[in-house]
């Protein structure tokens, strides 16, 4: 009806009306529905995440984890990343969103100072928004002062689409992330549009190459041509890469076989719950998998 219709119209920051079509109209009725529900689950701090192994691939250990939200809701039931972090970023609630994660991630990484696991890295997505604002130093430096984490246990994943909105802003960011001695990762490498310029103006550690270009890595020549480039590239700017999305023994091989750093999929674990990962890091000390 007319509330949502000038809500969103608001939104696409045109200032007049639009017409929906039924179809938009319900479009726009589950945005709304999603981004209340969204804030009420903020509010009382029920976003949950998920931590997914990262592999070392010359020896099988886990060296480190990805931190992943999850959303379960009593209205709406399970609701995916892709489905809402897309409508949490249009809103802005991505902010508070995000900073609340970045809390988790420094509050488990003391845990893990604490309990032995010190040298366990945890690497964290940011989103467009929180690269863009002004706050995110700040934020980081409070949550610092106050957990006395070490900096370089955490990997800040910044995707190249964000990276490039505003390169010159990006730059200025990573350079004082880095300062403080955060890590830095690409995601999703390849997706975008504007892949390789940017590697030598952005300081980064890593880049994470996408899933789309490891799923065909076995059938798809120019995606094992692609894969083993960007490694070898990664490499000779001093960069490790990792791999993402791995799920078979075969692309595992590929990967190792072309000096691949370290790999993240399904093979070796999926994205569990946080008392799990604890479990299954004590009782990993082997080499996964296989073996
Ligand atoms: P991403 O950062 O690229 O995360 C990797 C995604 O790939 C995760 O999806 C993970 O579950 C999935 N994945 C990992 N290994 C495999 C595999 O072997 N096979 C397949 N098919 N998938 C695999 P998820 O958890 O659904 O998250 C999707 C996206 O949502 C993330 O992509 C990230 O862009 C975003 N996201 C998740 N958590 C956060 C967060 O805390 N903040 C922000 N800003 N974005 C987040
Ligand atoms: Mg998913
Ligand atoms: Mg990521
Ligand atoms: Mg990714």
């Amino acid at each position: 009806h007319a509330d949502t219709a000038m809500y969103a119209a608001k939104r696409e920051g045109r200032g007049n009306f639009q017409f929906f079509s039924p179809a938009m109209n319900a479009a726009a009725h589950e945005h709304l529905l999603l981004e209340s529900r969204m804030w009420n689950t903020l509010e009382r701090e029920a976003f949950e995440v998920h931590l997914q192994a990262q592999v070392e691939l010359a020896t099988g250990r886990v060296i480190g984890a990805e931190l992943l939200l999850r959303w379960h809701d009593d209205e709406l039931g399970t609701v995916e990343p892709s489905r809402f972090i897309p409508i949490a970023e249009e809103s802005g609630l991505i902010l508070p969103l995000g900073d609340w994660v970045l809390a988790r991630a420094m509050q488990l990484l003391a845990e893990w100072q604490a309990n032995g696991l010190g040298a366990l890295r945890l690497a964290v997505n940011l989103s467009a928004r929180q690269v863009a604002g002004e706050a995110l130093l700040e934020r980081l430096d409070a949550l610092l002062a106050q957990h006395r984490i070490d900096p370089s246990r955490l990997e800040l994943e910044i995707t190249e689409t964000a990276a490039m909105r505003d390169p010159e802003t990006t730059r200025a960011l990573l350079r004082q992330l880095r300062d403080r001695g955060f890590k830095l990762a690409i995601d999703d490498f390849g997706t975008g549009y504007s892949s390789l310029a940017y590697l030598k103006l952005f300081s980064i550690d890593r880049i994470k190459i996408d899933r789309g270009f490891v799923q065909d890595i076995e059938t798809n020549p120019n995606d094992a041509v692609i894969v083993a480039a960007t490694i070898a590239l990664a490499h000779s700017l001093g960069l490790t890469v990792v791999a993402e999305g791995v799920e078979t023994e075969a692309q595992y091989g590929f990967l190792r076989d072309k000096r691949g750093d370290e790999a993240q999929g399904f093979l070796f674990a999926r994205p569990m719950p946080v008392p799990e990962f604890a479990e299954f890091i004590r009782t990993r000390a082997q080499p996964v998998p296989g073996s």
